[in-house]
Order: structure tokens, then sequence, then C-alpha cells
């Protein structure tokens, strides 16, 4: 596994992750998405102590009973979710905050009984390499 680091939009968190991947999964729950204010939210799953913040601490959001949603509380950027009740041991980190997202595909999606319907077919859609389309 690379070493793998990652930060928040403003650079004010740092972290960096050493250990083994268990899942990586594209969540559409409701909770992720009102969070992060997207339609779906990126979550590679390690052991918690495979995750050391480096730069920086974030804030912790109690976004449900047993759910703790770590984030930078100068830029917004959600980082990390911890659940002691659900998932004992466990960190998930928002993999688009990783310096290179590419390093570790996502392998399923879940919570799709959640997903917006149109988030279904979204692949279908046309795709421009920027926006404004140049034509
Ligand atoms: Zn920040
Ligand atoms: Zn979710």
């Amino acid at each position: 596994m690379p070493n793998i680091t990652g930060g928040c939009h403003c650079g004010a968190i740092r972290y960096q992750v050493e250990g083994e991947l268990l899942v990586h999964a594209l969540c559409h729950c409701t909770d992720c998405r009102r969070h992060a204010g997207a339609p779906l939210v990126g979550w590679t799953m390690y052991a918690e102590d495979a995750v050391k913040v480096t730069k920086g601490e974030p804030k912790v959001y109690e976004s449900s009973e047993h759910g703790r949603r770590h984030f930078c509380a100068n830029c917004g950027t959600g980082l990390f979710y911890i659940n002691a009740n659900v998932m004992p041991g466990i960190i998930d980190i928002q993999s688009a905050t990783y310096d290179d997202p590419d390093v570790v595909p996502p392998m399923v999606h879940i919570q799709v009984a959640e997903r917006i319907s149109w988030m279904e077919r979204a692949h279908e859609l046309p795709a421009f390499d920027r926006y404004p389309p140049q034509s």
C-alpha cells in the first residue's frame, strides 16, 4: 500500500495513512449527502490507528447518536467519520481529500436505498472537459 497523504481545502489540517485498506465505498446515504452538500461521498475504511493527523485538529460534529464527523473548522472540508457503536476501532476517510485520490479506486456503491434518483444514471449524461463547454 502506498503511503497516503491528504488534507482539507485550506491546508490547516493534514493527515497520513499507513495501513491496510478495508474498503472504499461510495456512500449515497442522506446523512453523508446533507453533511457534505454533495450527491455522494467516497469513504475509505481503515483501522483507527492507521490514520495520523499531522497538522491541525479537526472539529468533531455529532451527526447522529454515535456518528462523529470530523471536519476542518476553518474551510469546512469533511475528513473523517467514526462510529464506535456500529464500527468500533474503524475510521472512515473522505477519499476525495487524498492528495492523489486515484491511488485507491472505489469498490462499491452503498446505501443506494437512499440514493437521489437521478444519480443512478448520472454517468450517462453528456460530459465536457471544461465548463462552460467549448465548441
Ligand atoms: Zn481547512
Ligand atoms: Zn453515508
